[in-house]
């Protein structure tokens, strides 16, 4: 296939160039100036055969990699599962995901349940996909350089918790922290960190509590009880726990910037995710459960440094912590039961796509490395994705710039559409998705184009799955 015409997104370069991209067998074969392939009668005669699109207008983007996502399969799968997560991924630009192993039963702790795990959403996802193995409170400190070296070769990083709301993936204390960022080191995986002080959520809970008296909760008492002083305080303490090993230290979902700050400042790498840089604590007056996660969102304050923060390449990369739930478990009526997650895999993109680069808080390159670049590189992932570059898997999304993208909750394809995100108006639309250079999502334009059949069941009037459940691939550590 030979996509002609089109203004890619090259690794390291500052603006977009005008190009023709050649792919071959799932990988990009070459990329040249635009018009080479129409001017040079050789390569018009050697590629003849080859399907061609003509993408002029159109921008190429690598694939999206959304490196946290909770497709719950198996276990939770009304809440998600992976051909709707993943569907919903590609929809929104999505190469690749990262899924977590806390929210599927059993986690991911053992080879025999990850080989489980993967013999189940290997026929349903349609993008490819890797997995994060757990650390958990039920481990002793001596079984955790077990767990990881057994899980090791197929997985890109290990996940634990300082606190947890899951009965089936406890957290961790300080002796097993300790313990898992040594093994994590030990193998070269990323150990990674839901980053929040119990202590001091304990003690805001409770204060909040004796305030509210008999009162029902509000959100107040919600956000209030998980402040920023607790990001902090966890962070502060997993550095010093981790010691010589920061680097291999990850934190998850940063909603604090100045947790970020000391995070980075001593070597571990962070992300955030959209939902903190697009919304603050007084949203919750106009969103409720639509816009509960763990963490919260901060102050406007805090979500100004992390949008300074990722402008300057101290966040490693923005990822969308996907956790979908049905309306029973959101609307509950009681801010501090109701689910704490929200589906984002879609939307993640298309935001960063329009109030980062386009809105010109983030120069390309910065765009390119938290939506893609960052994470390739911090999953063992870079030799085969996470740039536009001969070699590597042809994995890139077509954007129009000169549409906007309604995010109607009705076009989302994920099992929940419950998000704040709903009812936003943003600049660019994505024409369409594809992994290994096969089309997986197209909008209703280019599928006309591409003469391709939709999946009936992810079909609606903006875009389609062409892809089929099970497309997807599976990758570990050092992927080329
Ligand atoms: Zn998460």
């Amino acid at each position: 296939m030979i996509i002609a015409n089109v203004a890619a997104a090259l690794p390291g370069e500052r603006d977009f160039h005008l190009v023709d991209i050649l792919v071959k067998e799932g990988k990009i074969a070459w990329i040249k100036e635009a018009g080479s392939f129409q001017r040079d009668s050789r390569l018009a005669n050697e590629y003849a055969a080859e399907e061609m699109l003509d993408a002029k207008g159109l921008l190429a983007f690598p694939g999206a990699i959304d490196p946290h996502v909770h497709f719950d399969e198996p276990g939770f799968t009304h809440r998600e599962d992976f051909l709707h997560g993943s569907a919903e991924a590609a929809r929104g630009g999505v190469t690749t995901v990262i899924d977590m192993p806390c929210t599927s039963i059993p986690p991911v702790t053992t080879p025999h349940a990850l080989e489980g795990k993967l013999s189940i959403v290997g026929d349903r996802a349609l993008v490819d996909y890797a997995f994060f193995g757990g650390i958990n409170g039920t481990m002793l400190p001596e079984e955790i350089p077990d767990v990881v070296q057994s899980l090791a070769n197929r997985v890109v990083g290990f996940k634990c918790y300082f606190i947890s709301g899951m009965d089936t993936f406890p957290a961790v204390n300080d002796t097993q922290f300790a313990a898992a960022a040594e093994a994590c080191a030990k193998e070269g995986r990323p150990l990674l960190l839901h980053a929040e002080d119990s202590n001091v959520i304990a003690e805001a809970s409770q204060e909040r509590q004796s305030l509210r008296g008999s009162q029902a909760p509000s959100w107040a008492d919600y956000y209030t009880s998980r402040p920023m002083e607790a990001e902090i305080a966890a962070v502060h303490k997993a550095l010093k726990l981790a010691g010589q090993y920061t680097k291999y230290l990850h934190i998850v979902h940063v909603g604090t910037g100045k947790a970020a700050i000391a995070a980075s400042e001593k070597g571990a790498s962070c992300e955030t995710c959209a939902h903190y840089l697009a919304f603050d604590e007084t949203d919750f007056a106009r969103f409720g459960a639509a816009l509960k996660t763990a963490p919260p969102v901060k102050s406007p304050e805090q979500k100004a440094i992390l949008w300074r923060l990722l402008a300057e390449g101290r966040l490693s990369f923005v990822a969308s912590d996907h956790a979908g739930a049905p309306e029973y478990e959101k609307f509950t009526d009681n801010p501090l039961t109701a689910y704490g997650g929200i589906p984002g895999t879609g939307t993640l993109f298309p935001y960063l796509l329009s109030e980062g680069l386009f809105a010109k808080r983030l120069s390309l390159e910065c765009f390119l490395e938290a939506t893609s670049g960052g994470a390739a590189r911090r999953y063992g992932l870079w030799q085969g994705k996470g740039s536009l570059m001969p070699g590597k898997d042809a994995d890139f999304v077509l954007v129009d710039p000169d549409h906007t993208t309604y995010l109607d909750p009705s076009h989302m394809m994920s099992k929940s559409s419950i998000t704040p995100f709903a009812g936003m108006r943003l600049s660019g639309r994505i024409e369409g998705t594809f992994v290994r250079g096969s089309c997986v999502y197209a909008s209703v334009r280019l599928a006309a184009a591409l003469c391709h059949q939709a999946n009936p069941a992810f079909s609606n009037e903006v875009g389609m799955i062409l892809a089929k459940p099970g497309f997807g691939k599976f990758l570990t550590w050092g992927y080329r």
